[in-house]
């Protein structure tokens, strides 16, 4: 599906991240890993060699422009091309409206929203040359529904959907795809953080009664990344089990 493609994931060292890195190398995908601790990554990158695909781990903090440069050039030195870029690192910072704290704000829009941005803005120019790339944003539900505690992520979130549309209008003329898909309520570390009380209310909410897995997110993305959606860009591909539609 995406073999002898190489592909760039952010936030690849647990959760979602971990899960696409493995489900793209299991479609015959060459790695690179990227994380703000380059641990999780070399552990990640130690596994994958195990099953013989080849990978590489770069510790890079998305919110900063010089990490997204060097991250890229890190990619071109190790595989001399970078085709698919999964922009899913992000953090939550959440709080009732009338106490959050700037600096909280801020934090979420760096790393959700800038570090979509310079990373997207760094390979692209790859991409460009290349004329083909595959970027998918994993963006969330709650950027299309909004949640309340959580007005810095929902709006980081929404943003990523316009940065993937406005992206993909620019891209597609060099046969480069953005997307995003919007996970739904899924076990992770993240949503294991949340009140047990959020989390009855939020599961509540699912028709398919179950939280989401990382694999059923890892799944969409390899299919976006994958040249069996050659003609689709500018998407938000919901994977939430219904519970918004
Ligand atoms: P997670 O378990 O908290 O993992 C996030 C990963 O991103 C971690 O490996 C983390 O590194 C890394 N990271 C954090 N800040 C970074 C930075 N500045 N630069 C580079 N890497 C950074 O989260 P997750 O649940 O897998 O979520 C992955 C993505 O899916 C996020 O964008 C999240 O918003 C989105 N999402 C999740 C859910 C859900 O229900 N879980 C729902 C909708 C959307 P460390 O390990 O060092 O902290």
């Amino acid at each position: 599906m995406v073999k002898d493609r190489v592909a760039v994931v952010t936030g690849a060292s647990r959760g979602i991240g971990r899960s696409i890195a493995l489900a793209l190398a299991a479609g015959g995908a060459r790695i690179v890993a990227a994380d703000i601790s380059l641990e999780g990554c070399q552990a990640l990158v130690d596994e994958l060699a195990k099953t013989g695909t080849e990978a590489v781990a770069v510790q890079c903090n998305v919110a900063v422009a010089e990490d997204a440069e060097r991250l890229v050039n890190a990619a071109m030195e190790k595989f001399g091309k970078i085709d698919i870029l999964v922009n899913n690192a992000g953090i939550t910072r959440d709080g009732l409206l009338v106490r959050m704290k700037d600096d909280e704000w801020d934090a979420v829009l760096s790393v959700n929203l800038k570090g979509a941005f310079v990373c997207t803005r760094a390979a692209s120019k790859v991409m460009t040359k290349q004329r083909y790339g595959r970027i998918i944003n994993i963006a969330s539900i709650v950027g299309q529904m909004g949640n309340a505690g959580q007005a810095n992520y929902c709006a980081s979130k929404a943003g990523l959907i316009g940065l993937t549309k406005s992206n993909a209008r620019e891209l597609a003329k060099r046969n480069i795809t953005v997307n995003a898909v919007a996970p739904g309520f899924i076990a992770t570390d993240m949503t294991e953080a949340l009140p047990e009380k959020v989390r009855q209310e939020l599961a509540a909410q699912i028709p398919m009664e179950r939280l989401g897995s990382a694999d059923d997110i890892a799944n969409a993305v390899l299919f976006l990344a994958s040249d069996n959606s050659a003609y689709i860009t500018g998407q938000v591909v919901a994977v939430n089990g219904g519970m918004y539609m």
